[in-house]
């Protein structure tokens, strides 16, 4: 029985277990996000039937950054018919988020979760150009939270301006024949997408959306298929925390999706989604929080994956 007391499951205390942690530090990696708050912390967690359920600071908002990759894969699976896992790979790295490194053999992305692997899927959504490109994401990150995100221009601008591994990464691709867009339309349509506004409510409702096989429990809309969540969640499973995917699978054992922000997007299929923003990170890029939260979220759930109690 999983989930069984989702409803009435206390995330104010969870929260407040939480805020003594003080361990890892605020990313450098733009400036907008240095600036975040190291003390903030917000929980949230949707139930299939549609039951949102948060802490305080849950409705603080920041950009998404690779918390939206598991979306994005999504919509290019969506949009292409699954032939989008032809486009990229798979496979764990055991390698840092922005590695400068392919599939060898394909020169493919090693999975979505990577950047590499975010750039390409983000260049085969529908859309004629890069404008085009980023309002389908933008449309389809929509449906996935229930309500209208918007981009953060700032944001954008900075992790483009900044983005030079992940210019060197499309380029690289190209090189490869993998990437078949210019290499800055992908960074546009990428920062843009990493740039979308979220609080920890409308990133649990995301998870909550794979978790009900594609179906938003808030909205009832069907935003991809059930085939497509699948895909998703399993390399979630894999892939997610990057080099950390291992750990946090013995540890907290919900598919997932960390962020440089701070967020954590989980998606417990069957039964719940979640998601946890607090900035400080560990060394893979996991909120230090966040992963403590999630642990504890998944035993007082009983959402382990591999758990037969
Ligand atoms: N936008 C960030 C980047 O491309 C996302 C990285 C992340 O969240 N790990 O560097």
């Amino acid at each position: 029985n999983r989930a069984p007391d989702a409803r009435s499951y206390d995330l104010d205390a969870l929260r407040e277990q939480m805020l003594p942690h003080r361990g890892g530090a605020v990313t450098e990696s733009i400036p907008q996000l240095a600036e975040a708050d190291p003390g903030l912390c917000g929980v949230a967690l949707v139930t299939l039937d549609g039951d949102l359920r948060s802490s305080a600071q849950s409705d603080v908002v920041f950009s998404i950054q690779s918390a939206v990759k598991p979306f994005v894969f999504a919509l290019a699976l969506h949009d292409t018919n699954r032939a989008a896992l032809e486009r990229v790979g798979i496979e764990p790295t055991g390698e840092a988020f922005d590695a400068i490194k392919l599939e060898s053999g394909t020169g493919r992305p090693p999975n979505p979760m990577v950047n590499a692997g975010a750039l390409l899927t983000s260049s085969i959504v529908d859309g004629d150009d890069a404008a085009a490109r980023a309002e389908r994401i933008a449309a389809g990150l929509s449906a996935f939270a229930g309500r209208s995100l918007r981009v953060d221009e700032e944001i954008a601008e900075a992790e483009q301006r900044l983005g030079d591994r992940n210019l060197a990464l499309a380029h690289l691709m190209r090189s490869e024949g993998t990437l078949r867009v210019e290499a800055d339309d992908a960074i546009t349509v990428y920062a843009r997408a990493c740039a979308t506004l979220v609080d920890a409510e409308a990133l649990a409702v995301m998870g909550a959306t794979l978790a009900a096989g594609g179906v938003n429990p808030c909205t009832g809309e069907r935003v991809i298929s059930r085939e497509v969540a699948r895909d998703v969640i399993s390399v979630m499973a894999t892939c997610g925390v990057y080099d950390g995917s291992g750990r946090w699978m013995r540890e907290v054992g919900v598919p997932a999706k960390s962020s440089v922000s701070g967020a954590i997007v989980l998606s417990a299929p069957g039964a719940l989604g979640a998601a946890v923003f607090s900035p400080p990170l560990d060394e893979q890029g996991t909120s230090v929080r966040g992963h403590l939260a999630s642990a504890r979220l998944s035993d007082d759930l009983r959402l382990h994956a591999f758990d037969v109690s």
